[in-house]
């Protein structure tokens, strides 16, 4: 994938993870693209650049806007479930999916789509203001923005809130020790379980995702949860789940919640149909068999698929319909009311009340 050069100068915050070559271009570390530019080259993420001899991050403090969401739509089931989190994203992304759910921020050249200005402190006290548990790094990557998205951390952080990324896991080792010391909880994608998919589909390596995935899981105090899309005839046969399920199983261990989500025609995939809800009730079954404890369905109407069961004695501990909760059968200790065993995740003693809210926000003029 080749670079770009901008014939603009490029404005922007001095980025981190890069290092000259000896052929004098920069090598951005950030993420496994390793874009090597000169002078004037943008990366493939094209939000980061080389200016000066140093790279820069060109969009620190700006956002394609900003909404407060309940928790489970990022989707995070086991994470404070019922409360609010402000969300937010900026341009660009270091993956070029073909079936981008959100190709209009993701692929956006023009920074004209990053209306909203913020500082990390001016999020962190609109998130408080709106009764915000966390602030969530989502819409597009948030590893091509990591200077931005741990300033807000940081301070959010320190205001009693918790962080939240929403991210492909694609980024470089050194980065994501930085970035993921910062997030409370990530859902993490996992497109798909074949090299081949990640090459012709989104331009990327498989083996880098588990990789993060593997960290995150053993190497942090994040909590982890994953999504799969799952797209008919790409990544939603049989054998595939299943390799994926047992990897997960295994590397990751059971109680790592698994979300299977409905595709729907999309960017550079209109002529592929939608998910059926068959497709995703079967990759559950299949997860289950591979013993998963946590596996839910998404982007459809499917109350059982979206409700939390007991992995002791298969009581339904957390009910949903949609992001509304429906029943709560957790102690205050996070563990099933009716035999004990422990639910992993983040719980209070009692779930917020959030429900299906989605609340978009200004912040500040452009
Ligand atoms: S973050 Fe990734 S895509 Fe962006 S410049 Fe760095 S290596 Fe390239």
């Amino acid at each position: 994938m080749k670079s770009r050069t901008d014939n603009t100068r490029l404005k922007g915050v001095p980025g981190r993870y890069w290092h000259f070559l000896d052929d004098g271009r920069i090598q951005c570390d950030l993420c496994p693209r390793y874009c090597k530019l000169r002078e004037g080259q943008r990366g493939l993420c094209f939000v980061r650049g080389r200016q000066d001899d140093r790279m820069l991050l060109t969009t620190y403090g700006r956002s394609s806007g900003f909404c407060i969401d309940p928790i489970e739509k990022k989707p995070l089931n086991h994470f404070l479930p019922g409360t609010p989190v402000l969300s937010f994203g900026t341009a660009g992304c270091n993956l070029t999916c073909k079936f981008c759910q959100n190709w209009e921020i993701s692929t956006a050249r023009q920074m004209d789509r990053l209306m909203d200005r913020a500082s990390p402190e001016q999020i962190v006290e609109a998130a408080i203001a709106a009764g915000a548990r966390s602030i969530a790094y989502t819409y597009n990557d948030p590893v091509i923005f990591l200077e931005y998205a741990v300033d807000v951390a940081r301070i959010a952080r320190e205001r009693g809130l918790k962080n939240v990324a929403v991210t492909a896991g694609y980024i470089g080792r050194e980065a994501r020790e930085e970035f993921f010391h910062w997030m409370d909880a990530a859902n993490i994608d996992l497109k798909a379980f074949t090299e081949d998919f990640y090459h012709r589909l989104c331009t990327g390596h498989l083996k880098d995702v588990l990789e993060t995935l593997e960290y995150v899981r053993h190497e942090t105090g994040t909590w982890l949860e994953l999504t799969t899309l799952l797209i008919p005839g790409k990544n939603d046969g049989h054998d595939e789940v299943s390799a994926l399920s047992d990897w997960v199983a295994e590397r990751l261990g059971p109680q790592v919640p698994l979300h299977f989500s409905a595709f729907h025609p999309d960017n550079q995939m209109q002529a592929t149909p939608s998910t059926p809800r068959q497709t995703l009730t079967a990759a559950r079954d299949i997860a289950t068999k591979a013993g998963l404890w946590f596996i839910y369905t998404g982007n459809v109407h499917d109350r059982p698929g979206q409700s939390t069961y007991c992995p002791g004695c298969h009581t339904c501990v957390i009910g949903r319909d949609w992001y509304d909760i429906t029943s709560w059968a957790l102690t205050p200790e996070g563990r099933c009311e009716a035999c004990g065993s422990p639910i992993g995740g983040v719980f209070e003693a009692q779930p917020g009340t959030w429900g299906n809210t989605r609340m978009p926000l200004r912040i500040s003029a452009a």
